[in-house]
């Protein structure tokens, strides 16, 4: 980061030597107050996208018709923009046009939160017209200027305000969750893409639960483009099976947590996941965590396989079903349940770390050592004889052993149990 920093001030430093003006801003001025790790630095300048260029030899034009052009440096990128205005909001979310400007104030002006809206010069001297730094001190989320006309604009500010106030831990300004309600109907008009993208950031930030909350009591799910399944009513009913989200390391068991919580089948959350445009190995990830809950329990009526013979050979069925992960991960979703940690879960562990084998290719036989030794065509029937074998060798009721494996397909072809 002190490597980032110094490529930045030779950006900065380049640009005033030319002549201009030139400034930290955004996301990197507001981390670097609130003492967090800065990961990007963007730079805002009085200079026009070709003067930009003409300073720097190594430039990508990112996107030149709204000013921004990636400097190169360093071994960093640097998106530099120009001073500029937005207007004509028509589809709630871009602005059809773009004017370059010549103050940084009115720069400023078009950015969504106050402690968005900060920039900072080579000498440390903040900019800083909309009070960002006293909001940052009280922990406030604030539009600048009018609330309702800035998610009128643009209403993926909305979900940012959720996403910052979640993540940060702040609270929303009265005037700017007020406006957010007024508003919050043009939702429906922001790709489910750029939804999932901020929902999956409260998702996996610190306190995941705070920005379900806050979107449920702001009647936000219901209004997206593809409804979520809950409502204030349904999160308040599960918040107590969520108080623990935040300790699940990874996204997809959140994912799980939250979908097992308010009551959705495996086989619904996979379409729900799908129409949330959620990236595929994240839902898939999800869907097989909940479909381990289903397997050993069909009606998932509770969290954890009984410790009985039966709950044993549905647990294992189930680890060789979905694999190891995703049974290790719905025992992660289970131990963060009200009441988790139980002996079900020990006993669930015992049983998958005792397994001899989790899959078909860890099996001392194959399909072509079974045709042979019944003189059978292959079909579908060996497919079911080798999980057969499989899920009695991972239970530790045959032998792994090629020829006991031969032996036991022999008496099971006979007994027409193929
Ligand atoms: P992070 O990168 O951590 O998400 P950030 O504040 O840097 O936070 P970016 O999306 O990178 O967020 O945007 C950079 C800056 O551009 C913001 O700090 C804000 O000033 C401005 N900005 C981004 N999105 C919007 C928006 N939808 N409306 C108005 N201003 C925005
Ligand atoms: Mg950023």
């Amino acid at each position: 980061e002190p490597e980032m920093a110094e490529a930045a001030r030779f950006v900065v430093s380049s640009l005033e030597e030319s002549g201009s003006e030139a400034y930290w801003v955004g996301g990197c001025i507001r981390d670097e107050l609130l003492g967090r790790p800065v990961h990007d630095m963007d730079i805002t300048t009085s200079a026009l996208p070709e003067e930009v260029m003409s300073v720097f030899p190594r430039c990508v034009p990112t996107g030149l018709q709204h000013g921004t052009v990636t400097v190169l440096h360093g071994g960093y990128g640097f998106e530099v923009t120009t001073y500029r205005t937005e207007s004509g909001y028509a589809d709630f979310r871009r602005p059809e046009r773009v004017a370059f400007v010549r103050d940084v104030t009115e720069d400023l002006r078009r950015r969504d939160f106050t402690m968005n809206a900060i920039c900072a010069g080579l000498d440390g001297r903040l900019v800083d017209p909309f009070g960002g730094a006293e909001d940052l001190d009280r922990r406030l989320v604030r539009c600048v200027g009018d609330a309702e006309e800035r998610f009128g604009e643009d209403a993926l500010r909305m979900l940012r305000c959720v996403r910052f106030a979640s993540t940060l831990d702040f609270a929303v300004a009265k005037n700017t969750w007020r406006g957010l309600l007024r508003q919050r109907d043009k939702l429906a008009h922001i790709a489910v893409e750029r939804v999932y993208a901020e929902l999956a950031r409260i998702m996996e930030g610190p306190r995941p639960l705070r920005g379900l909350a806050m979107l449920a009591r702001g009647g936000l799910p219901a209004r997206v483009k593809a409804p979520f399944p809950w409502d204030g009513e349904a999160l308040a009913a599960g918040a107590a099976g969520l108080a623990r989200i935040g300790e699940l390391k990874s996204a997809p068991l959140r994912w799980a947590l939250l979908l097992h919580t308010l009551g959705t089948p495996a086989e619904t959350a996979d379409g729900l996941l799908r129409a949330w445009t959620f990236p595929g190995t994240i839902r898939q990830a999800v869907v097989r965590v909940l479909r381990v809950r289903e397997a050993w329990d069909p009606r998932a009526a509770s969290a954890l396989p009984g410790a009985d013979g039966d709950g044993r050979r549905r647990w294992v069925a189930a680890v060789l079903s979905f694999g190891r992960a995703a049974a290790e991960g719905w025992l992660d979703v289970a131990a963060a349940l009200p009441g988790g940690g139980e002996t079900g879960i020990a006993a669930a562990r015992g049983w998958m770390a005792g397994m001899p084998v989790s899959g078909l290719g860890e099996l001392a036989v194959a399909g072509g050592d079974l045709t042979a030794a019944l003189e059978r065509r292959p079909g579908p029937w060996l497919g079911r004889l080798l999980q057969e074998l499989l899920l009695q060798a991972a239970l530790g009721e045959l032998p792994n052993d090629r020829e006991a494996l031969i032996e036991a397909a022999g008496r099971m072809d006979e007994h027409g149990q193929a």
